[in-house]
């Protein structure tokens, strides 16, 4: 598996309150990857987000209970931890971070598990999937009929968030379990990224089949050069099918080798 993330502040905001980071469960045979997208004046979505992370990667592995029992804790203790925070200084009130989380497992099922507009695709046979759907008030329009996509990419309620980590005392996380298959691509991305690409020029990006590094890189510059009015941050874990050519090419040896053998036996015997 190749994982690779970025992050950019954009064109036009001075400080980047996205974080991202993943976190081998060596323990469990398990990576978790996070993309976290602060809100809050001053510095306090900087500080959301980083604590949302940082939480996660030390809470994750805790715990006797099943893998999303202890996603779940860890967000838990995330959202409390920066409530906590907030209670404390008083510049940090208000602050908060959406979350979106992947835990990518070797054996069993995995599980996404995501509060707010930061989202998950798939990307799989040349199609891509959001397996989250945003908690935001224009998705929730659209769902109910009220806006259609179109309207929606221009709505001025577009950063209407309708549930966050650290905003209220109670949180809604919503999770679910993932089947993978090898050659799959997972991108966890902030709106940044969604709120100015659509899915289909997202999904000409990734299946180029880049390796990760890349197409992180070419994400977060068409972002840019589309408006880059917000933080940008893309993580993309490449499940890479296993090549075949090591195989061929040791079996292509030895069979050079077992003739070799024969012939130095003829010229021995002659
Ligand atoms: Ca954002």
């Amino acid at each position: 598996m190749r994982i690779a993330g970025a992050t950019d502040t954009g064109r036009i905001r001075t400080i980047n309150q996205d974080a991202f980071a993943f976190f081998e469960q060596g323990e469990h045979d398990e990576i978790l990857l996070a993309v976290a997208d602060g809100l809050g004046g001053h510095r306090g979505g900087e500080v959301a987000s980083r604590i949302a992370i940082d939480t996660l990667g030390e809470q994750i592995g805790k715990g006797a209970e099943d893998p999303p029992g202890r996603l779940m804790h860890a967000i838990e203790r995330a959202h409390e931890r920066i409530l906590g925070a907030a209670r404390m200084d008083r510049e940090l009130g208000g602050m908060g971070t959406t979350l979106v989380c992947l835990l990518l497992r070797r054996h069993g099922r995995s599980f996404v598990a995501h509060v707010g507009d930061s989202r998950l695709y798939r990307f799989r046979s040349g199609r891509i999937d959001p397996l989250t759907h945003d908690h935001s008030l224009v998705a929730m329009l659209v769902r109910e009929g009220l806006l259609s996509p179109e309207q929606a990419r221009k709505d001025p309620r577009q950063n209407q968030i309708l549930r966050a980590l650290g905003i209220r005392d109670e949180i809604q996380i919503e999770i679910s379990p993932l089947q993978l298959l090898p050659g799959d691509r997972y991108l966890l991305c902030s709106d940044g990224l969604h709120g100015l690409l659509e899915d289909d020029r997202i999904r000409r990006i990734v299946a180029a089949g880049d390796a990760p590094e890349r197409t992180v890189r070419e994400l977060i510059e068409a972002a840019n050069r589309a408006g880059g009015i917000d933080n940008v941050t893309c993580l993309l874990a490449d499940l890479t099918e296993p090549t075949p050519f090591p195989a061929l090419l040791r079996g292509g040896l030895a069979r050079i080798a077992g003739r070799l053998g024969t012939l130095l036996r003829r010229v021995g015997n002659a």
